[in-house]
């Protein structure tokens, strides 16, 4: 199998002033390419560390994949160390130089020589167009591997990686078919689904495998297979999808490798209904997902995010009186919030938040992590009281995705 390993430079990158997702990125492509990536190795601006790493990941893989430190600036030093490395001498070049000038006449700014610097290259190299920016990536071949050096910038990094380094890969290595099935279930943890479908997972053949990936209280189900024949590794897997789905068909949200706002989104349109969000403590974050999906105006129409209770008293109305007695972090609160937002939001069906997410502003009765999610409609309402345990991200995300999937059974049983 081809093995690749990323490098990834900067500095700032051993700080944790970024977060290195590029090698992510990279790292789910070429998966899906079928390359193994067998190792990712983050560097600072260092010289000595960026030879030893290329010396280092040579050994360990066919294809080294690098990112970061090649721009103007003093600390990019990536671009003549790597013409060091592959023993060249920095040339301009032409594709280079005119992508710098087009980049710089369409902003309709003046160039500099630093610019101008970002088109030379070791002459040892191809070079390849960033059709986003003026760094150039470079394609070395040294002693029968390959090694891609790409701005840090993300997305200069992803068009250089979809223009050249993806649809190459496979002509050069002879990689197999990789392919994917997954689904989603809700309701119970992994280690009660493994023996669940223990039988199931044991029978599988060894170029099948099953992962369990985890998430916000769900749990993906995603059968991967590996083989030279496409039809044939697509219809076993196929067949094992099948058998997988209804062995948990109890607790499966949906068969395809989609986030829950987006099957949310398709089951309003479906129905031809509306949603809306009253929101207090996840603060629109309901909201926030469910309009990060194209379209999602058709079916969704609006948030009262309603974090104090004057808003909610006076936006969604609220009574004073259930305030005062059961609280903001009620069943009685939530259940009134989605009435308000369906009356003054005029939608099909809401949604309603109230919480502590912490870490402070717990009470002995209700302790940080505590909180009530209703959904419903005009006729009905169903409420649920989470009880959370971690940090103030954590529980939000975690009442957000759980809220959404009220949601989708609610809508699926009223239809
Ligand atoms: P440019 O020529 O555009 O400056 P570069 O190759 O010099 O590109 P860097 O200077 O290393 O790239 O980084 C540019 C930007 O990309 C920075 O904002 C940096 O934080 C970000 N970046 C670098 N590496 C990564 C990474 N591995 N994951 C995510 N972002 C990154």
């Amino acid at each position: 199998m081809a093995t690749a390993s990323i490098i990834t430079i900067g500095d700032e990158l051993l700080i944790g002033q970024t977060i290195d997702t590029n090698s992510a990125w990279m790292a789910q492509q070429l998966n899906k390419i079928g390359v193994w990536v067998k190792r990712r190795v983050a560097v600072g601006d260092v010289w000595d560390e960026i030879w030893t790493a290329l010396d280092e990941e040579s050994n360990h893989s066919q294809i080294i994949l690098i990112t970061g430190g090649l721009g103007p600036t003093a600390d990019d030093i990536t671009k003549p160390l790597l013409c060091d490395y592959f023993g060249g001498k920095m040339i301009v070049s032409d594709a280079a130089l005119q992508n710098v000038k087009d980049i710089f006449t369409k902003l309709n700014r003046p160039i500099i020589e630093r610019n101008l610097k970002q088109a030379e290259v070791p002459d040892v190299c191809t070079v390849l167009n960033n059709r986003r920016g003026t760094a150039p990536g470079m394609w070395f071949n040294k002693d029968g591997k390959i090694y891609v050096s790409m701005p840090g910038v993300p997305n200069e990094m992803k068009g250089i990686m979809l223009d050249y380094v993806l649809p190459q890969l496979p002509a050069l290595f002879n990689l197999p078919i990789v392919y994917h099935q997954t689904l989603l279930t809700a309701g119970q943890g992994e280690s009660f689904l493994a023996e669940m479908i223990k039988d199931f997972e044991e029978a599988l053949p060894g170029y099948i495998k099953l992962a369990y990936l985890p998430n916000y209280g769900m749990v993906r189900l995603r059968l991967t297979g590996r083989g030279a024949d496409k039809v044939a590794i697509a219809k076993e897997v196929n067949e094992k999808f099948l058998i997988l789905k209804l062995l948990v068909k109890e607790y499966m949200v949906t068969d395809t490798d989609e986030p829950m706002e987006l099957i949310i989104g398709k089951i309003l349109r479906d129905h031809n209904k509306t949603m809306g969000t009253a929101e207090s403590c996840t603060g629109g974050a309901i909201a926030s997902l469910i309009t990060s999906i194209p379209g999602s105006s058709n079916y969704f129409k609006g948030s009262i995010v309603s974090y104090a209770n004057d808003v909610k008293e006076n936006l969604l109305l609220v009574s004073a009186d259930t305030l005062k007695t059961t609280g903001a972090v009620s069943e009685e609160t939530v259940t009134q919030m989605v009435k308000g937002a369906i009356n003054n939001l005029g939608v099909d069906y809401a949604v309603a938040t109230s919480g502590i997410l912490g870490p402070g502003g717990g009470t002995p009765e209700k302790p940080v992590g505590m909180v009530w999610v209703a959904v419903g409609n005009k006729e009905k309402t169903v409420t649920q009281k989470f009880q959370w345990r971690f940090d103030r991200q954590r529980n939000t995300d975690l009442t957000v995705q759980n809220a959404l999937n009220m949601l989708r059974k609610f809508i699926l049983l009223e239809q």
